[in-house]
């Protein structure tokens, strides 16, 4: 039954907003504490979800609320006409998290990803003015503006706004022969961008023979290997970055979603000499790197750092795929459970839009991706009791729909 008050809502956003997000699941958040959600009525929701890994510390998150409340105190905002030390602080940290180099802060994933595409190009034209071609794959996502959606290897994202912008090759994932053939036909290609796990292509997970063999080939060959980790960085899989459950470093890495645990941030970061190719004038941003933005980053920068953020990832990661593992032995409706640290697809044999809406209305905030993957993706620092209250929901809402 939906309340007054959220009736009223609904038909506001109706009203007011463009309808370009499709149906919106019923109901209106108004408040988080720790894992938990608490709606227009005040109804309390475990959250397996963070605002698609956002939230990676929950909501009112002591040490994120305290550097929040002291830069409002101080500063907002002053612009990229001037230094600032926030951004440089937030810089550091990931310098000393993935590898040295150096970091441009946007406001997004897709951002993120169009700078890359744009320092790429510069490298490439570096050595030979033809140089433009980019690899990328299928069923990846890299973003809604034209640069990141014409990467995007998903037809149901460009469809209806050609042209797009040219000089992408779309490749099958995890196909190594596929991408030898086209590196040893096409010689202007200048790089290469994936995912490590294909968030919104349902938790696909990149091979690692694949990702070693790929790395290998883009260094011998001078080209540059974007790693995307809006989705899969900052603590989602078990480590800071996902490459790092690889054997390689990447060119380029790219990052948004969980880096100001809710504040709208994106980065990119590369090694020195190869930033150097975006000269001065080449990109910029207005809000990019705001001092509000990047007092957030430093507090969750400050927080995965710690020994114990990533023991207890670990930990609840374990729980999960081994109570997930016991949940598909129990029902028929699981085909298989896939994914690393907190970032989960539980792929069903048939489509898991409907249990979505079931599990919210059980008391749980879980997400769909792919048709028939249901998404989980808890706050990292998820206590074990509130993992198992949100378990027992699903399964409850698993049988439930049998
Ligand atoms: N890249 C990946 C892997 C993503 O998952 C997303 C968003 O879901 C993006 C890029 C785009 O990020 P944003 O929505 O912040 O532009």
């Amino acid at each position: 039954m939906i309340s007054k008050k959220l009736s009223k809502i609904a038909q506001d956003d109706k009203q007011y907003l463009f309808q370009n997000y499709g149906d919106r699941l019923p109901v209106c958040f108004a408040k988080g504490d720790g894992s938990y959600l608490f709606d227009q009525d005040g109804r309390r929701y475990v959250d397996f979800f963070s605002g698609i890994s956002v939230c990676n510390f929950g909501y009112l998150h002591k040490p994120l609320q305290r550097a929040l409340h002291e830069q409002i105190d101080r500063i907002l905002h002053s612009s990229n006409w001037y230094y600032n030390a926030e951004q440089i602080e937030a810089a550091r940290l990931i310098s000393e998290l993935a590898f040295p180099g150096k970091t441009l802060f946007v406001n997004s994933g897709t951002e993120a990803n169009e700078a890359a595409i744009k320092l790429a190009r510069r490298y490439g034209k570096s050595r030979d003015k033809r140089c433009s071609y980019i690899i990328s794959f299928e069923n990846s996502f890299h973003g809604r503006t034209y640069g990141s959606m014409s990467a995007t290897g998903q037809e149901k994202i460009r469809k209806g706004f050609e042209p797009l912008v040219p000089g992408f090759i779309i490749l099958p994932f995890n196909d190594l022969s596929a991408f030898k053939k086209t590196i040893r036909k096409n010689r202007k290609i200048c790089a290469v961008i994936t995912e490590l796990i294909q968030g919104e292509g349902g938790i696909q997970l990149a091979d690692s023979e694949f990702i070693t063999e790929l790395s290998n080939l883009c260094r011998e060959r001078e080209i540059l290997l974007i790693v995307d980790e809006v989705q899969t960085g900052i603590g989602r899989t078990g480590q800071t970055f996902a490459y790092q459950h690889y054997t390689i470093t990447p060119d380029i890495l790219t990052l948004a979603k969980g880096l100001a645990g809710g504040i709208p941030i994106g980065a990119l970061h590369a090694p020195s000499e190869i930033a150097a190719f975006l000269e001065r004038g080449s990109h910029g941003s207005t809000f990019g790197g705001n001092h509000l933005a990047c007092a957030a980053a430093v507090s969750v920068l400050k927080e995965l750092k710690k020994q114990k953020t990533v023991d207890h990832i670990r930990r609840i990661s374990e729980f999960l795929f081994s109570e997930l593992t016991k949940l598909k032995d129990e029902t028929d409706s699981i085909r298989e459970v896939r994914g690393l640290g907190l970032h989960i697809g539980i792929e069903l044999n048939k489509p898991s839009s409907a249990l979505v809406v079931r599990a919210l209305e059980n008391g749980l905030i879980i997400n769909c991706t792919a048709e028939t993957v249901l998404r989980i993706m808890p706050p990292l620092n998820i206590p074990l009791k509130v993992v198992r209250e949100g378990l027992q929901i699903l399964r409850k809402t698993l049988i439930e729909n049998r």
